[in-house]
């Protein structure tokens, strides 16, 4: 079946009004266009969350901000940096042409442009950047079961953690682990064992409430999850949430020791943005939870709030 692809966003940056109007004419049909005449607007319109540019081209010659000083600033930021720059300039020099590149442009055009080379540059590297997005989500899922990975949840708890500090508001990370997995595996066969972990996987996952809730598959028999804006009572009700969705499943495993069926231990740590303090820390602190959760019984959640 083909699935209509999506539109694409160019951003324009150009201080003349003629040369906006004639890149856009020329890109409107095929892409959504939004056109912006100074650096300063190039760095919102291409930092907001929704309708981010897929493509910028970029003018080299404006006042106040220069194209170089617009390139470097969006390959500076975590939110910006992949996206593809292209500059068009009037500069034709090779330390022009160098420079743009030296800054991590995908490509530089001279102007007069020719309309067809514009097309067709523009093009090729949208498919790259399709294919580069899609390379990294793979890299991301976890392929036993489907849902993100270690590496995804490494990257998460970092650009929450970031994002908690600039908001001064409060984050708080879980740590699960199967209880007597081994076991489970010893008996019901090493299959069996992916086929459970595929379904707590399921059960994390529709066990989540709010649409940034994360939770990935850390490794084994071990998930984890970050919560944002949330302080440690909250965060306890969805670990709460977590261990019952698992228990409900209701996989027999007669050689737990704990219940009649599947079970997880969770760990839960919660903090305010606290500065000297990191993502790590607070995982480490869950992972403590997690440890005496194990320790008293399995089978239940444990917390901590970090101060
Ligand atoms: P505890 O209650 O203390 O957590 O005990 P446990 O048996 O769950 O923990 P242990 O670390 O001793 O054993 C984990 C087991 O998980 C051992 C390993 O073979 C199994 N395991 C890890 N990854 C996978 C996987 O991808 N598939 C399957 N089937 N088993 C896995
Ligand atoms: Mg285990
Ligand atoms: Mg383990």
């Amino acid at each position: 079946m083909n699935r209509p692809v999506k539109q694409e966003t160019i951003l324009i940056v150009d201080d003349e009004k003629i040369n906006r109007d004639i890149l856009g004419n020329l890109l409107k049909h095929r892409y959504k266009i939004l056109a912006v005449k100074n650096g300063e607007q190039a760095l919102i319109a291409a930092s907001r969350e929704k309708g981010r540019p897929d493509l910028v081209l970029l003018d080299i010659l404006m006042p106040d901000m220069d194209g170089y000083e617009v390139c470097r600033r969006l390959k500076a930021s975590a939110d910006t940096k992949d996206i593809p720059v292209i500059f068009i300039s009037a500069m034709s020099e090779v330390s022009d042409e160098t420079k743009g590149f030296e800054l991590g442009a995908v490509d530089y055009i001279a102007k007069p442009i020719s309309p067809p080379i514009l097309e067709a540059r523009i093009k090729t590297h949208l498919r790259l950047k399709r294919k580069t997005d899609l390379l990294e989500k793979m890299l991301s899922i976890d392929g036993l079961t489907e849902i993100p990975n270690r590496k995804a949840f490494d990257e998460t708890l970092n650009k929450e953690w970031r994002r908690t500090q600039r908001s001064s508001s409060s984050i708080a990370v879980i740590m699960m682990d199967v209880d007597k997995f081994k076991q489970f595996n010893d008996n019901y066969g090493h299959s069996a064992g992916d086929d459970c972990l595929k379904m707590v996987a399921s059960a994390l996952c529709g066990a989540t409430n709010r649409p940034s809730d994360f939770v990935a598959r850390y490794g084994g028999e071990e998930f984890c999850a970050v919560l944002s804006d949330i302080d440690l009572e909250g965060a306890l009700k969805v670990a709460e949430g977590f261990r019952i969705a698992v228990a409900n499943i209701g996989i027999p495993h007669d050689f737990s020791g704990v219940a009649p069926h599947v079970t997880i231990s969770i760990g839960v740590a919660a903090c305010k943005a606290v500065p000297g303090s990191s993502g790590l820390n607070l995982q480490k602190a869950a992972d403590r939870q997690l440890y005496n959760a194990k320790e008293t019984g399995r089978n239940k959640v444990n917390g901590v709030a970090l101060s």
